[in-house]
């Protein structure tokens, strides 16, 4: 089997709008309150609006879909090429992390730099190759005369703020998408670039913001300090009710799940073959010691546990402005990883009542959180576990792999909950070295050109057999 796109077929066609795109500050509107103002999600949505256009697919209608005060989406819906039923919804979203702390010597989040086999800017890898990867796959198809269903590329500009806008935009779209009985999600990880990396799980998400209040306004340490309790120390108390300080273990029995035996045993064949995948490749100081026994320990910790991050705070003032008071209240957001199978709302009622029942000391604790469901992917039907292996021969020339992944994407559990029988191939470039959300983003373009390879052969295997299924019938 040779490859349908290669990595030169796939820069030639894709690098230079991604380029374009990668100069867009299109950030998620939880980092940009502003943007139907900026206008940045508008701009990179026209612009992969007019490269999809510019496609020519038989019969394709892009379109952006608009809700009052809410992000836009757009979708390409490109009809059968053949008898087969159903429709395949492929999955992407373009909106971006902000640039988060320094980049290396010569990178910059938003001036796109290739370097080798990769490209360098936020968003490229996450996720905006997604849309090329799924619409070069599709075209691939049609040129080789590959009958195909319906195929609808969704890309959403919510995303990285727990894609608060989809399910309207879904409520919208039911009537249209008809049948979904294939969703590809382009927006997932891999643990290398030598196969398909199949993820079979996502954690959940919950983010609380936390303000404990002791005064009215700041006063000199010298006359309050000892008499007013510390904000800090109320603070670290609450926290203490979550996790424990010294082993990070999560205290909460409602934040815990029990692991389902088949992937605690995947956990061990990915360690197996790759030794600590979780563990290696992250930018740690020297001589810090990891969480967790062994690798195949971490990769099920990294997706199965929950897991807690400060990942901001506020009412401190930074070190040069730090002045001697006792400061009227301290602030944290909580970041917290859920459980595949963990009711993210559940959770977050939990992480409230347990952070603001009885208040140390009588202080003014109030806490609010957002939060998305986790995700587990329903057991592979033979036609799919198919597709999975050749595609995979094909793009890489290796059998496919399956891992958990520890990150969250609501799509998946929203479209689950949807389309009861849908099956799912939830993959992604964001393998080693790519450092989504951190600084030095980069899109590992061999893979990402490999996955069109894996769009074009899983629609195909799809359409097979949904033809010889319509038939018995
Ligand atoms: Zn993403």
């Amino acid at each position: 089997m040779s490859r349908r796109v290669s990595e030169e077929a796939f820069c030639d066609a894709a690098l230079a709008t991604l380029e374009r795109y990668a100069a867009i500050p299109c950030l998620s509107p939880n980092f940009d309150d502003a943007w139907e103002a900026t206008g940045h999600l508008d701009a990179a949505m026209a612009l992969f609006a007019d490269w999809a256009r510019s496609l020519g697919l038989r019969g394709a209608e892009v379109s952006i879909r608009r809700i009052q005060g809410r992000t836009p989406l757009l979708m390409i819906d490109v009809p059968a090429s053949c008898e087969a039923a159903g429709t395949v919804v492929l999955y992407g979203h373009l909106d971006k992390q902000p640039a988060l702390g320094e980049w290396s010597e010569g990178l910059a989040p938003f001036r796109p730099v290739r370097r080798g086999d990769r490209l360098f800017a936020r968003g490229v890898a996450d996720d905006g190759y997604a849309m090329f990867a799924a619409l070069l796959g599709i075209q691939a198809l049609e040129r080789d005369g590959t009958g195909h269903a319906r195929c609808i590329v969704v890309i959403e500009a919510s995303e990285e703020s727990g894609s608060p806008d989809l399910e309207a935009h879904l409520d919208d779209l039911q009537a249209v998408l008809g049948r979904v009985d294939l969703l590809v999600c382009l927006d997932s990880g891999a643990l290398t670039y030598d196969r398909l990396w199949v993820t079979t799980s996502l954690r959940g998400m919950v983010n609380v913001h936390l303000t404990v209040e002791v005064l009215r306004h700041g006063v000199h340490s010298g006359t309050a300090g000892g008499v007013v309790p510390s904000s800090f120390r109320i603070l670290r108390e609450l926290l203490d009710r979550v996790e424990n300080p010294r082993t990070g273990e999560v205290l909460l029995g409602g934040l815990h799940a029990e692991i389902p035996v088949n992937h605690l045993a995947a956990a061990g064949v990915v360690a197996k073959d790759l030794g600590d995948p979780a563990g290696t490749d992250l930018p740690v100081v020297e001589g810090l010691q990891l969480m967790g026994r062994d690798g195949a320990d971490r990769l099920v910790r990294r997706t199965w546990e929950p897991s807690l991050s400060i990942i901001g705070m506020d009412g401190i003032p930074a070190p040069l402005d730090a002045a001697n008071v006792v400061r009227p209240s301290t602030t944290a957001v909580l970041g917290v990883r859920l459980p595949p199978t963990v009711d993210a709302a559940a959770g977050a009622r939990l992480l409230v009542d347990t952070l603001t029942k009885s208040p140390p000391c009588g202080a003014r604790v109030t806490a609010t959180a957002i939060h998305a469901d986790g995700w587990v992917a329903p057991a592979l039907q033979p036609w799919l576990r198919d597709a999975l292996y050749s595609s995979s021969a094909r793009a890489f020339g290796k059998e496919p792999s399956f891992t958990g992944e520890g990150g969250s994407i609501p799509f998946l559990a929203s479209l689950g909950r949807r389309f009861e029988a849908v099956q799912f191939l939830a993959t992604g470039v964001l393998g080693p070295g790519s450092n989504a959300h951190g600084p030095d983003e980069s899109l590992h373009l061999p893979t990402a050109a490999r996955l069109c390879d894996v769009v074009a052969d899983v629609v195909e295997h799809h359409a097979r057999h949904t033809a010889t299924k319509e038939k018995i019938l």
